[in-house]
Formats: C-alpha cells, structure tokens, sequence
C-alpha cells in the first residue's frame, strides 16, 4: 500500500488472491486526481501486473437524494471518467444496490479498494460487503487532512479540544499521493460479467450527464441547481478564484452574507470531487503560514470539518437530537413549554413564507442555488427552535431541509451544523426565553454586523 499507513485498513480478513484485476469502489472520493484510494489501487494493479478496474454504484432512491444532488455528482463522475482513461483505468457505472452490484463487480478482483465515510448508512454498507467477499477489502481515507482514528479515538467535546490533537499531526499527514499511470490496459476485464448492459451508462454520461439522469428513476422534484455545475475543474477554478480574490480577507469578510467572501467549495467536498489536501496545500502556498486569512481558513476547512466527521463518526445520534449533550437536552426541554410567538408548519418554511425578512432570504438562496451562506445558516436553524413547539421537531426539520436543498446536504457537516444550532461544540449561555441556555441569534445582531438588507433584497 501507498501513502500514509494511518490512512488504510483493512474492512475484512479475507487475503487477497489471484484475480483479473484491481478493483477500486469510488464512493465518496470521486475524483481521479489527488486521491488516495484511487492511487493506492492502482499502485497493487502495477504491483500485480493487472489492469485497474474503478467502479460507482448508482443508487436509485439513496435516502434524501434528488435530482439537484444526482445531476451534479453526475457531472463531476463523467469529468473523472474521462480523466480515468487518460490514465489507463476502466471506469463502469454500476445501477442498483451498491452491496449487490459492487460484490459482483468483485467477482474476478484480486483485491477490492474502497475510500471511507463517517455516515451510517455508507458505513454499514462497507461492512456487509466487507463480509460478502472472499477477497480482501482495504478502505482508504482520503477526503481528511488527518485520519479520523489517528486525529481522536473518541467523540471530541469542541474545536478547542480536537484542534490540539490535530496540529501536532497536520504536518505528518500533508503529502499528496503520488499520481501513476496504470500500466496495463483494461482490455483483460470481462466487463460482460460485471455490468451486463455495459457501456450503456458511460455512454450516456460522456455524452451528457443529464441523459443518465433521464435513464433512472430519482425524485425530480427538486431542480438541478444552476448556480452549481459538478466536477474537479469546476472546483479548481473556483479555487484558483478564491485564492487571487479572497483568501487573504478570509478572515475579515467571510461572516458577512452580502458579500459572499468565502470559497464556495463544500458541494465538492461533499462528493469527493476535490480534496481537502489540496485545497489546503493551495492556500498554504498562496500565503505566509501566520497570515490570518490562511489561518482562518484552514481553521474551518481542516479543524471545523474534521471536528464534523469526528462528530458522525463517534456519536451514532449524529442527525437527531440525541445527539447532543445533557445540557442542551434538558434547556431545551424545560423551555419547550416557553410561548411562542409564531409556529409555522413544514410548508410554509419550504415556500420561505415566514415573517422573517431575513431568514426567507436564506432559505430562497438554499432553494434556488443549492447553497445558503454559512452565517445565514445559524441563524436560520436558530430561528426553527423558535417556530416549533418541541425542540425535537426544530431538529427534524432542520435536517430534513438542509439535506433536501442544500448541495452540500447530508453531510457530517450539515449534522455538526445543524447541532451546534441546538448547542453541540458550545458553551453555556445566560438562560433566556426558549433557548434556555443555548445561544441565540436575532435580526437585530444581522443588522447590527452587516447589510443584511442588501443580502435580502438579492434573494427577496
Ligand atoms: C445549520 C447549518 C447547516 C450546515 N449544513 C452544512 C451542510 O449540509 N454541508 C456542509 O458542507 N456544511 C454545512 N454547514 C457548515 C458551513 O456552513 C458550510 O460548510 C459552509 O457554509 C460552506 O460554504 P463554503 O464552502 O463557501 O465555505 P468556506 O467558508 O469557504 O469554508 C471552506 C470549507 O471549510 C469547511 N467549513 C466551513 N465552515 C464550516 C463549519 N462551520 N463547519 C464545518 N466545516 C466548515 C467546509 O468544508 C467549507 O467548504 C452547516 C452549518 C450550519 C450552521
């Protein structure tokens, strides 16, 4: 195996064995350049003399997916496609349950690579397929800077307490894989066994992204997001972008939602699309390692982010309000039975038909682009405590409308958000009314720190 040993285990005891190929499952790193599951595999394909052989399953029905997420992940898998053949690697789009489909594309697999998630239901998939195959199966973490094990081996109480494990390690874990070129050609893989209707998907998707859309069967419900196309070099200029433009004032302009002075990168990062290293090593380079704008952004690309996965990773609650700690719980509770001023039901927050000015402003932002300005955020699921009867049911809805709308949804992050609205990674503050001691935002802090009324009138 390549790269750092901190980032490779094994997900079965099964040995490797002499097969037709090296497989690669590219769920959450879908990406051909700077991955480390990717390089690792074809690493053991040049070691072994075979081919490399990488394959996606496309789950129709995945919990909370519609086409907004579909169309963009879409676009970034036929830019990696491509990038795979330039490579040398065969890439296949698998249909179906991705157990069912992923074992059987391992039927004649020397050995099966698969990068990591720290979310349930990607998480228990690994484990049964780990369990399914004769032959072995190493997962590869590549979308952290620091491997969620080697960072904590428990659920860290706040920034502070991880951010003092992490720097220490930082520096051990900042080398990019080195990138090789399979050596032997795909033309060894029986591709009739593994994907019967073989290269029907492919096609499609190096056509245009949209017509593979058309070909399965996902909500439509909600739109493709303009604002947003998927994929690397998507990603990379929006970087090279953030770079020239912002990053030096990062830390000055990033809170203030009329001027959007952050990276616009998370939808990447969610679907592995770019990798979190190197956009780090990227701002690294840019600028001196004590200048603050660097500082802060890397406090929000690695520490924040890798406190989110630590979060899912170690606490099983991560998208309920189990999840957060006694304290928050029991605040909350008492101050359930406080009155409230407005309650709105689950449709009138979709439409953005509150009697916040603000707060509809965000949520028209989420619904039209895909993506609502991270201070916006806070303030937006500090508000949904207010407008439910049960804090419960604030939470509910709050995970349920970010992972519908948002891009970047369904994401440790989202979780780690969404609970830090209700208290998770904070502290105590004085009790007031329904918010007992968790803190609070209002309109008139919006107002006080930034044009808020420029940031409504755009999306009003
Ligand atoms: C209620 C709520 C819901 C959220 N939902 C999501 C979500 O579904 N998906 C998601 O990726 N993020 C979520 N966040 C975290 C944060 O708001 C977004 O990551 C950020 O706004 C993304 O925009 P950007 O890429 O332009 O960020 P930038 O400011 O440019 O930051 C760069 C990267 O750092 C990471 N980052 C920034 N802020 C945070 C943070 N507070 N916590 C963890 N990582 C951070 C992200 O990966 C981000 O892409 C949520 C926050 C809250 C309060």
């Amino acid at each position: 195996m390549t790269n750092n040993d901190a980032r490779v285990g094994r997900l079965n005891q099964a040995p490797d064995r002499a097969g037709s190929y090296v497989l690669y499952w590219m769920q959450a790193s879908m990406r051909a350049r700077h991955n480390p599951a990717l390089e690792s595999a074809i690493a053991c394909a040049n070691e072994r003399g075979l081919p490399c052989l990488v394959v996606s399953a496309l789950t129709e029905g995945f919990p909370g997916a519609n086409a907004r997420h579909y169309r963009f992940l879409l676009e970034g898998l036929a830019e990696t496609q491509t990038t795979l053949a330039e490579r040398n690697a065969e890439f296949i789009l698998l249909q179906g349950e991705p157990v069912e489909t992923v074992a059987a594309a391992a039927s004649e697999a020397a050995l099966v690579i698969a990068d990591a998630s720290y979310l349930r239901e990607p998480r228990r998939r690994r484990k049964e397929l780990a369990d399914r195959l004769s032959t072995a199966l190493v997962q590869v973490e590549g979308d952290v800077v620091v491997p969620v094990g080697a960072a904590s081996s428990k659920e860290e109480y706040s920034a502070a307490t991880l951010r003092r494990k992490l720097q220490p390690l930082i520096e051990k874990f900042s080398s990019l894989p080195e990138e090789q070129h399979a050596e032997c050609g795909p033309d060894r893989i029986d591709t009739s066994s593994i994907a019967p209707a073989y290269p029907h998907l492919e096609q499609l998707l190096a056509e245009d992204p949209q017509r593979v859309l058309d070909a399965i069967s996902v909500d439509h419900s909600i739109p493709a997001s303009r604002a947003y196309r998927g994929g690397f070099s998507e990603a990379e200029h929006r970087l090279n972008e953030f770079i020239d433009q912002r990053l030096a004032e990062y830390n000055i302009n990033r809170n203030d939602p009329a001027l959007s002075w952050v990276s616009n990168l998370s939808a990447y990062l969610h679907f592995g699309q770019i990798s979190p290293l190197y956009i780090a090593r990227r701002a690294q380079a840019a600028l001196p390692p004590d200048h603050p704008g660097l500082e802060s952004f890397l406090e929000e690309l690695i520490v924040r982010r890798e406190l989110a996965m630590n979060f899912t990773h170690y606490n099983p609650h991560y998208d309920s309000f189990e999840c957060l700690p006694n304290w928050a719980k029991e605040t909350l509770r008492v101050h359930s039975t406080d009155a409230r001023l407005e309650l709105y039901s689950l449709r009138q927050l979709e439409h953005a038909e509150t009697s916040d000015r603000y707060w509809n402003a965000a949520q028209l932002e989420m619904l039209r682009t895909g993506k609502m300005h991270g201070y916006m955020r806070m303030y937006w699921g500090k508000r949904l405590i207010e407008w439910h009867r049960r804090p419960e049911a604030a939470f509910e809805t709050a995970v349920h409308l970010n992972d519908t709308y948002e891009l970047d949804g369904r994401d440790p992050n989202g979780y780690a958000g969404i609970a830090w609205c209700f208290g998770k990674h904070d502290r105590g503050w004085p009790e007031r009314p329904i918010f007992g001691k968790v803190r609070s935002m209002t309109a008139g802090g919006l107002k006080r720190k930034f044009d808020i009324e420029a940031y409504a009138e755009r999306w009003s």
